[in-house]
């Protein structure tokens, strides 16, 4: 089978971050045998400086057709002012749409060398692996009815929770698969006691469990006393399941418990295609860093990441996966850092593209 892959550099720190995921592509062609066919495109305020819109009809339907779609990221201050309908936000949200990315999964690992970059202590986080599934394609960011209207003589900001039973029996699915290739344990977190689309969520993913995953441990918590055991002790949890609203700041929660923000990758999974991958896009989950960016002060290691979580679920390569993930682990624990890793102790941060060629030397080091 032929891996096709479309890669979106998009806008800012992203066409930085991508450069070094490029070398570790061609690395796995002439020293794995590894061949990805590769197309790159436009995204976000590339594109609309390009064609006049985030992401062109035609970049759409190459999406449709790849194994996997690889994204840097989009955004900047120049595009600030524009219409709500061409900002480059727009383009990611239409991808992830139209694929039906419903699954979105951010795993929260942290790297031994990095544990005393947490706001918390080493002992809490050192170790600690877990993987939260976020629904990502319904809920509050797109029920309806939503806007701003009038009611008695003034403006009222409104937005609708809305689940259906198929959309919570499918990502509870993609939740069990990944916790059975994982610890086995997924807790499911709603506000089922406020909440009558809680309630349902509840019901739905008990009887998923049931009828299909009996053999996963299963256990349900109210989304806030969740966010607080993520902060008291996250190693209690493997998988996560969440919806949309709590996965959108649940996730973040658990992403500053490792540390730095160019560290975490993440993947967005949709149904299977006909040749059995999922529809699949992966992106880091920072965003185009116009701070620093076209400065070589980047970390690439969260997109290469999310190039190794593609290697594992788009490609099906799970022992290459995790020889990349070796691969930064350790090229950490060597001390190599990237300007936003630098703590306490000092020392002389390296560029984005050293970081790039010290993860390749560790790759040979690997064979
Ligand atoms: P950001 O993630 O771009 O940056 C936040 C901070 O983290 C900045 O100080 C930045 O320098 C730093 N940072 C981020 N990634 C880094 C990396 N790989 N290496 C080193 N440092 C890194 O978030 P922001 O500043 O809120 O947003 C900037 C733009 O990005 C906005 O236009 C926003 O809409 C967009 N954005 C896009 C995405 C995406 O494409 N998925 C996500 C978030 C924000």
């Amino acid at each position: 089978m032929t891996n096709t892959l479309l890669i979106l550099p998009g806008d800012g720190i992203g066409p930085e971050v991508m450069a070094e995921v490029h070398r570790i592509i061609d690395w796995y062609g002439t020293k794995r045998d590894l061949k990805f066919d590769v197309t790159e495109d436009l995204v976000g305020g590339a594109a609309y400086d390009a064609h006049g819109k985030p992401l062109s009809d035609a970049t759409m339907a190459k999406a449709q057709e790849v194994d996997a779609v690889l994204l840097g990221a989009v955004g900047g201050p120049q595009y600030d002012k524009l219409d709500f309908s061409l900002k480059p936000e727009r383009g990611l949200l239409r991808l992830r749409k139209e694929m039906d990315l419903f699954a979105n999964l951010r795993p929260a690992q942290c790297f031994d060398a990095l544990a005393d970059f947490s706001s918390l202590k080493r002992d809490v986080v050192s170790g600690l692996d877990i993987m939260i599934v976020r629904e990502l394609t319904s809920g509050i960011y797109f029920g309806e009815p939503r806007g701003i209207i009038e009611e008695g003589g003034q403006r009222v900001g409104l937005n609708t929770q809305r689940y259906t039973e198929a959309e919570i029996d499918r990502v509870a699915r993609s939740a069990f698969e990944l916790a059975r290739k994982r610890g086995n344990k997924v807790c499911s977190m709603e506000k089922a006691n406020v909440m009558e689309s809680g309630i349902l969520w509840r019901e739905v993913v008990q009887k998923v469990h049931d009828e299909s995953y009996p053999d996963v441990e299963l256990s349900h918590m109210y989304a806030d006393a969740g966010g607080m055991q993520l902060c008291r002790w996250p190693k209690q949890f493997d998988v996560i399941l969440t919806d949309n609203l709590f996965g959108d700041l649940l996730s973040d929660v658990a992403a500053m418990l490792t540390g730095s923000l160019g560290m975490l990758p993440s993947a967005s999974l949709g149904a299977p295609m006909e040749n059995g991958r999922p529809k699949a896009m992966y992106e880091p989950v920072h965003g185009s860093a116009p701070d620093i960016a076209g400065q070589g002060k980047a970390n690439p290691i969260a997109c290469i990441l999310s190039f190794a979580m593609a290697l594992r679920y788009s490609f099906d390569e799970g022992a290459e996966a995790t020889r990349l993930e070796k691969a930064v682990e350790k090229v950490l624990a060597d001390g190599v850092r990237t300007a936003d890793l630098m703590g306490a102790e000092g020392g002389t941060p390296v560029s984005t593209s050293r970081m790039g060629d010290a993860i390749l030397a560790a790759l040979d080091a690997s064979l």
